[in-house]
């Protein structure tokens, strides 16, 4: 393994690929607040389901990808932006396609670039010249959810504004798997052991019909699971989400078509970020 981590290292210094490059800086620059990842697991963290990422210098290509030609290098891109207005879309917290194979770079291409894109130009115009303009996005989900009957459309575009941005940071590459610390204290006081944990978010992620999210919550005294339906989000309800899954098809259909199951369980075996759960856990918790 040494040789081929550092074949890894030697491929990655020797290549100028802003992808590559960009993972894994934003990969490190996580490390303060997320799972202290060395340069080494961020690499072997990219490279999870190597297949898809081309390691374009001589001597780097994986065994089974062999072309007589290099292909050409993959075209950036443009940097998905917000039209005007007080929300803008946030970058990932990671490259695009860090997550591969589990999520796939077309997917978050749609799912960051189109979808939550259009959440945030919604509640921008929506808001535009309303009791709402100037407020923060908690207090606008707050209040639009009160008044529901008269401000739908602001609370549905407002909090799917803030669930996406909740959802890309409750992803890591190299996560999933048992949470640790504290918040696995409090997963086993609810739950009595992390596989009925896991089995029960899975049956609420598996149970929500049609559109909607599964969470983690902090319901002020105990670890939660609930399901909410379309943009519903538990920060309506004053509980504190520690951990989201989207549950939409536009979040798992390119990649999984219909097995809503087997991406859940993507989710929870290998992204799942529970250092920041626990984080946000011990923050609410105080
Ligand atoms: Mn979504």
């Amino acid at each position: 393994m040494k040789n081929k981590f550092r074949q890894i290292d030697n491929c990655i210094e020797n290549r100028g690929s802003a992808t590559v490059e960009g993972g894994i800086s934003s990969v490190d620059s996580k490390s303060v607040d997320g799972r202290g990842l060395g340069r080494r697991e961020a690499v072997t963290g990219l490279l999870a389901g190597a297949a898809t990422i081309a390691l374009g210098a001589v001597g780097c290509r994986g065994p089974e990808k062999s072309h007589a030609t290099p292909p050409p290098p993959r075209a950036r891109e443009p940097r998905p932006r917000a039209e005007g207005g007080p929300f803008s879309l946030p970058d990932l917290p990671y490259a695009s396609d860090a997550l591969d194979p589990f999520i796939s770079q077309k997917t978050f291409s749609f799912h960051h670039g189109k979808h939550h894109l259009g959440y945030v130009n919604n509640t921008n115009r929506l808001i535009a010249n309303t009791s709402y303009s100037g407020k923060d996005l908690e207090t606008i989900i707050r209040e639009s959810h009160k008044n529901r009957q008269e401000d739908m459309a602001i609370f549905n575009n407002a909090a799917q504004t803030y669930n996406h941005t909740f959802f890309w940071n409750s992803l890591i590459p190299g996560g999933g798997g048992e949470p640790t610390k504290e918040l696995a204290g409090a997963i086993k006081a609810e739950y009595g052991n992390y596989e009925k944990f896991k089995e029960t978010l899975i049956r609420a992620a598996a149970g929500q019909f049609g559109s909607g999210w599964a969470w983690v919550v902090y319901d002020g005294a105990k670890i939660e699971i609930e399901s909410t339906s379309n943009a519903g989000t538990p920060i309506a309800t004053g509980k504190v989400p520690l951990l989201t899954i989207d549950v939409w098809e536009h979040a798992y259909y390119l990649d999984y078509q219909n097995r809503r199951v087997d991406y859940v369980e993507s989710v929870l075996n290998h992204l799942a970020n529970w250092e920041r759960a626990n984080k946000l856990y011990l923050a609410a918790k105080g």
